[in-house]
């Protein structure tokens, strides 16, 4: 038997009605706030993501489902939606129109990371990007969408951490100064810190290993070295956030993984899920559109984890799943054949109703009809049809009615629709 590939799984019906209401909220709420779906490919050529996500990441370094196509074009899964919403962005010249843009995206992101629970080699990101807002006001009221959204899905026990990570003019001194310490450590590093410790410093600060948690715990924090613009642009975020009634932690060590994060960095993380704490991470990345080619043009977004983001709520909302309307009951090959024209035609017109193809007893077809949650079911045989009578019954409180063949597709849809 062939099986899944390791890190990929199968989202089952029962499981996916709950990814379905995750999307209808998604959609619903961000779209209230003004954005946009934006639907972007499942490839892009690598040198997007090496350029945007950065050469010195976990990501471009080892996680990404890189090939070579049949004419030897380099092309690679999509690890991350960003990346390839920016390059959407500059090549429609949506700037042109608006520079504002406000989009969201669902999907599946591909990393080759080692699997565990809550984390796969196909997962699913909501992603949603704002550009061309460089007010902190758009920091703030993207985090309130956020958590806005995990409220509407009952996920409490969410904590958001914030951290500044400043920008091309104070930053430098902050990297210059955490190098020093790096070098002071080099021999207590991991191998891939001791290689990024000149190239990227500061995603040695993001670095899981115990080892080089321990060796970077007195390091200094970037917000020691905000000029007084990241200064009051930060200031202001955490104003708002508390306006908006956000509840945050400031963490002066959050750094995020990827290459392109300027000013704001934040991350949902949940106490419910073990080891993969972080439910959603996002931030500013003002460079990003210029250095992709694109205008001048600031940016800032973020990436829920659905996968995690469903296990959580699949705690809450356990039944989700649909139940027909109607199930009808055909006993007979004249009373099956009806049925199939009636269920068909609800069908068509918004009514979901099910019946039983089999022609088994009444007692195992209503055994099926409970199964499945209908509420009502149609008792209708051979002898019922001849009379020109079927019977309606209520599942819960057990009352039959009798109901005219004539005209019955429409009676059922006047009644269930
Ligand atoms: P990132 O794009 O790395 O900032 O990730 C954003 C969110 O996506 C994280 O907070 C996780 O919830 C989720 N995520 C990232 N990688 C994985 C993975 N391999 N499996 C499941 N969820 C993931």
């Amino acid at each position: 038997m062939i099986q899944l590939i390791r890190g990929f799984k199968d989202i089952l019906p029962g499981e996916v009605e709950l990814w379905q209401f995750i999307e209808k909220q998604t959609s619903s709420l961000f779209e209230d706030f003004g954005f946009r779906d934006i639907r972007i490919p499942i490839m892009e050529r690598t040198e997007l993501f090496s350029r945007s996500i950065g050469e010195e990441t976990d990501i471009v370094e080892k996680e990404m489902y890189t090939f070579a196509d049949r004419k030897g074009d380099l092309i690679t899964l999509r690890p991350e939606a960003t990346a390839s919403i920016v390059r959407s962005y500059i090549q429609h010249r949506m700037y042109a129109v608006d520079q504002v843009q406000k989009l969201y995206t669902i999907g599946p992101m591909f990393r080759r990371e080692r699997p565990q629970k809550g984390r796969y080699r196909q997962f699913y990101q909501i992603d949603a990007e704002v550009f061309g807002v460089s007010s902190p006001l758009i920091d703030a009221q993207i985090m309130f969408m956020l958590t806005t959204l995990f409220t509407r899905l009952s996920v409490s026990d969410c904590t958001a951490k914030i951290n500044s990570l400043g920008c091309p003019n104070c930053r430098p001194a902050f990297t210059a100064g955490l190098s020093g310490l790096l070098s002071e450590k080099a021999d207590f590093l991991c191998e891939d810190c001791s290689r990024r410790s000149t190239r990227n410093p500061l995603r040695v600060l993001d670095c899981k290993v115990p080892a080089c948690r321990e060796a970077m715990a007195d390091a200094p924090s970037i917000l020691d070295y905000l000029c007084t613009e990241c200064r009051s642009h930060f200031d202001s975020v955490m104003r708002h956030l508390t306006i908006m009634g956000v509840s945050f932690e400031l963490d002066r060590r959050l750094v995020r993984g990827l290459d392109y994060y300027t000013r704001t960095a934040f991350e949902i993380q949940t106490s419910l899920l073990g080891a993969q704490s972080a439910i959603a991470g996002g931030g500013r990345y003002d460079g990003l559109v210029k250095a992709l080619g694109g205008p001048d043009i600031p940016a800032i977004g973020f990436a829920i984890g659905m996968d995690r983001l469903a296990e959580i709520a699949a705690q809450q909302h356990s039944d989700l799943c649909r139940k027909p309307k109607l199930f009808i009951a055909a006993l007979g090959k004249i009373s099956q054949t009806l049925a199939f024209e009636w269920v068909s035609r609800l069908a068509a017109t918004g009514i979901h109703a099910e019946m039983d193809m089999s022609g088994r007893s009444l007692k195992s077809q209503m055994k099926q009809a409970d199964r499945l949650g209908a509420q009502h079911v149609l008792i209708s045989g051979d002898t019922e049809i001849e009379n020109g009578q079927v019977l309606l019954r209520d599942m819960i409180t057990k009352e039959q009615s009798p109901l005219p063949v004539q005209d019955i597709v429409e009676a059922l849809r006047n009644r269930f629709a």
